[in-house]
C-alpha cells in the first residue's frame, strides 16, 4: 500500500487547511508556502498522482476542475486581471507532492518564463 501524500491527508480531515472551496469530487485550499498574492491549490478527491496518470474516464473529472477554477478566480477578484494555473508533472516538471493539483495563482502580474529570477515584490 503506497503511503497517503500530504493531500489525501487534508482531503480525509487529518491535517487542517485554509479551504476555500468543496465538492463531491474537489477540494481547493490556500498553498501553504504561497508564491503569490494569491496562490490555491485545486486538487480532485480520487487519487491520481499526476497528469501522467489521468485517464479517459477522468476527462469528465478534469473538466470539473477547470470550471472550479474559474468559480474560485472569479470569487477571489482574479478574473478581471487574469491569473496563472500551472501543474507541475513529475520530477523534472517540478512536482513535489504526487496527488494532481492545480496552482491557481494571482493577484499581481505573474513574472513569464516561471523560475525567472525576478524579485517577489515585483511578483
Ligand atoms: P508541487 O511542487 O507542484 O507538487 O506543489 C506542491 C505545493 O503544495 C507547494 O506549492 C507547497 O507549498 C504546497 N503544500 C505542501 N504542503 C501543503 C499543505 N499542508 N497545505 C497547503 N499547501 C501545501
Amino acid at each position: 500500500m503506497n503511503e497517503s501524500t500530504i493531500f489525501k491527508q487534508i482531503i480525509d480531515g487529518e491535517i487542517p487547511a485554509s479551504i476555500v472551496y468543496e465538492d463531491d469530487q474537489c477540494l481547493a485550499f490556500h498553498d501553504v508556502a504561497p508564491q503569490a498574492p494569491i496562490h490555491i491549490l485545486v486538487i480532485p478527491k480520487k487519487e491520481i498522482p499526476s497528469i501522467d496518470q489521468i485517464k479517459s474516464e477522468d476527462k469528465e473529472l478534469i473538466g470539473h476542475l477547470f470550471l472550479v477554477i474559474q468559480t474560485i478566480a472569479r470569487e477571489q477578484g482574479l478574473a478581471e486581471d487574469g491569473y496563472r494555473v500551472i501543474c507541475n508533472c513529475g520530477e523534472n516538471g517540478g512536482q513535489t507532492v504526487f496527488h494532481l493539483h492545480y496552482h491557481l495563482m494571482g493577484g499581481c502580474n505573474l513574472q513569464w518564463p516561471p523560475g525567472s529570477s525576478a524579485p517577489k515584490e515585483n511578483c
